[in-house]
């Protein structure tokens, strides 16, 4: 049986950066990095931004160059889907019918995009974005494209509509909430992201619901609506959040529901297990404690760090503040912290500039920032967020007061 000292299930941006993170603090031990994509790793953002625009080349997306893996002496065993473990033998199987061993297991695993379950979601020309796979798949479509339908109004999906829109398509956001990035940002930001959609021809739709996909040929040719309209579309990208990838780690005994559950070393409760990025479950103490899965590249490179530093016995709690960005058109929104559960919200800057940030408010404290084409602010404003600032938010509204000056007052 092939044996290694630690093997990492999931090649994305926690599963790669918990090899490299292994090897960079000292790790002198076999590392295996398993994946269930044929691909290198690679950065999954530009998949809905410049990637999608055919702006950016694959090679470009490589997380680490491809002679990385082998000089850092870290096995790539790409193609391979892990389909069971027993923890008691520590020992991993695969869908090729390998039995693995280890003395650690990382589970970096992800999540798959979470289908529509109405008819006609598995026609052709109905795509989520997840993968590099899926992108080409848009990809290979789009020249035949001309009425673009996308369903559910977050940031992917916000980022593949205004990639269309810049492409000529036509398109229509259908989102089921009053209002876009409702589970992630304040109205502020919401009403800020329709209107500029809408500048760039983009229709969107709130509060409205899907029936059905329609079909022609085999293939989607329009999307039915709850009220029994029809949106003509020979695209249909589907964003509407993810299913934490945890079956396998669940099958075996780890605790869990919505992901894995971690402790603050990215302990799993099975012996020698850990699990990291989008699929861990954790208790962040920049969501008020709450048990959250967080999925975002900081995350997922932040907890890779933590769960290699525990496996090399210098154990250090995951204590690392959210942050997280988005590109539509030419507005780049930076976010730092978490903004759920706030009270108060205060504007800085000038929103028709297209300069603006919200700042988060809970109980007083500062809890979060989006910054839109406002760098300075969201660079400022993570020490006001990791303090837990106190600021008056009169003074937070000036923007003439940079928010580094906030921090002495507000601390
Ligand atoms: C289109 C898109 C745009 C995004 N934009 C942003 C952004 O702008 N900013 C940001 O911070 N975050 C963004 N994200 C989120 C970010 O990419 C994720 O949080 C990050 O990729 C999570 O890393 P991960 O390693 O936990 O999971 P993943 O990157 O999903 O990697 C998990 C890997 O494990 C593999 N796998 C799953 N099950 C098995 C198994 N049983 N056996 C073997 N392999 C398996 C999967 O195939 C996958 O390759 C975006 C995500 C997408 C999809």
């Amino acid at each position: 049986m092939e044996a290694f000292d630690v093997i990492i299930v999931g090649a994305g941006h926690a599963g790669a950066q918990a090899a490299a993170s292994l090897r960079q603090f000292g790790f002198a031990g076999t590392i295996a990095l398993l994946s269930e994509e044929p691909d290198l790793p690679y950065e999954r953002p530009p998949l809905s931004k410049d990637y999608l625009a055919g702006a950016r080349s694959f090679e470009a997306m490589l997380l680490r160059p491809a002679q990385f893996w082998e000089a850092k002496e870290i096995a790539l065993k790409l193609g391979q889907r892990a389909v069971s473990i027993d923890p008691d033998a520590h020992v991993l199987n695969t869908d090729g019918g390998q039995a693995i061993s280890y003395r650690s297991l990382i589970w970096a695993a992800g999540g798959a995009a979470r289908p529509l379950s109405c008819t006609g979601h598995h026609l052709a020309g109905v795509h989520t974005v997840r993968t590099r796979a899926d992108a080409d798949r848009m990809r290979a479509e789009l020249d035949g494209v001309q009425h673009a339908v996308v369903i559910g109004g977050g940031y992917i999906g916000l980022e593949a509509a205004a990639v269309l829109a810049k492409l000529g398509k036509s398109v229509t956001v259908v989102e089921m909430q009053d209002r876009v990035l409702a589970r992630v940002a304040g109205e502020t930001l919401s009403r800020f992201y329709e209107a500029e959609h809408a500048r760039h021809g983009v229709t969107i739709l709130l509060k409205t619901g899907v029936d059905c996909i329609e079909e022609r040929d085999g293939k989607a040719c329009g999307v039915r609506l709850a009220d029994g309209s029809v949106l003509p579309a020979d695209m249909v990208v589907v964003g509407i959040g993810i299913v934490p990838s945890a079956a396998v780690l669940l099958a075996a005994g780890a605790e869990g529901n919505n992901g894995v559950d971690v402790d603050a070393f990215c302990r799993t409760s099975l012996p020698d297990i850990y699990a990291i990025g989008d699929c861990a479950a954790h208790v962040n103490r920049f969501a008020d404690g709450a048990k959250i899965r967080l999925e975002s590249v900081q995350n997922a490179a932040d907890q890779a760090a933590i769960a290699a530093k525990s496996i090399l016995g210098a154990p250090a709690p995951y204590n690392a503040v959210p942050w997280f960005w988005s590109n539509q058109y030419d507005l780049r929104l930076q976010t730092i912290g978490l903004s759920a559960g706030f009270d108060l919200t205060v504007l800085r800057g000038d929103i028709a500039a297209r300069s603006f940030s919200v700042v988060y408010l809970r109980a007083g404290q500062v809890i979060a920032l989006d910054c839109v084409n406002a760098t300075r602010d969201y660079v400022q404003g993570k020490a006001l967020v990791m303090a837990g600032a106190r600021v008056d938010p009169a003074l937070l509204a000036d923007a003439a007061v940079p928010l580094k000056q906030m921090m002495a007052a507000g601390a």
